[in-house]
């Protein structure tokens, strides 16, 4: 079953045209790495499928519920760690308080920050912040992660305990992935690799063996 599919999604910002033509699917249980030159629109094609950037014409299809992560961790910042994380399952979600609470802290204790629930983000180290925005898409219950950069702002170090952690977090609970990446190494992972260039699918790439997070050759 696809839980995306995108069809011939056009962008242009003025007389720049930066999405020409895309076309792809993302299968339940891919991890799907987009690669593509600096300037290329990969961001754009992920934030003309989140409604962040509206699309000239084409059309999006998702089956279920998907999070968001982005290169700059995008946190709320005048919101606690804590509240980062309850906040769409209250206000969107309608949770409860109690339960996205005891959610949120679950999801903090996973993330290894247990002990920072009461602290703002700008408190926090870009590693940690970025465990934060990973928590928080996790509590929304997504079927499907999409992730801009994830490690881009991070350290190589840092960069890799994210990267094994969103890994592990998604193979645990089954949660398919999308990952927009410049790093080759990285995009090893993708199950399948889609090259955006000049505004168009350049090529899919299907992997038969994708590396496991260990194994990238950074
Ligand atoms: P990538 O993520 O592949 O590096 P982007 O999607 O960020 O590329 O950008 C693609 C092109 O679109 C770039 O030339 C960028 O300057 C331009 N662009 C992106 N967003 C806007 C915007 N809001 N207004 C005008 N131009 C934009
Ligand atoms: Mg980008």
């Amino acid at each position: 079953m696809k839980l995306l599919e995108i069809e011939n999604l056009k962008k242009s910002f003025e007389d720049l045209d930066v999405l020409h033509d895309i076309s792809l699917g993302v299968e339940e249980g891919e991890v799907v790495a987009i690669i593509g030159p600096s300037g290329s629109g990969k961001s754009t094609l992920l934030r003309c499928c989140t409604g962040l950037e509206q699309a000239d014409s084409g059309t999006i299809h998702y089956e279920g519920s998907y999070g968001l992560v982005f290169q700059n961790f995008n946190l709320f910042p005048h919101y606690s760690v804590l509240k980062n994380i309850m906040d769409a399952p209250i206000s969107v979600q309608k949770q409860s308080k109690k339960e996205a609470e005891k959610e949120a802290r679950r999801l903090l204790e996973k993330m290894g920050l247990g002990d920072k629930a009461d602290v703002y983000p700008c408190q926090l180290s870009g590693g940690q912040q970025q465990r934060v925005a990973i928590a928080r898409a996790l509590a929304k219950n997504p079927k499907m992660l999409l992730c801009d950069e994830p490690t881009g702002a991070l350290d190589i170090n840092t960069g890799k305990t994210i990267l094994k952690l969103l890994s592990d977090m998604c193979k645990k609970n089954g949660i398919t992935v999308v990952v927009i990446t410049h790093n080759q190494a990285i995009s090893a992972m993708g199950d399948k690799v889609i090259k955006i260039k000049n505004g168009i699918v350049d090529s899919v790439v299907i992997n038969d063996n994708p590396v496991s997070v260990d194994e990238i050759d950074w």
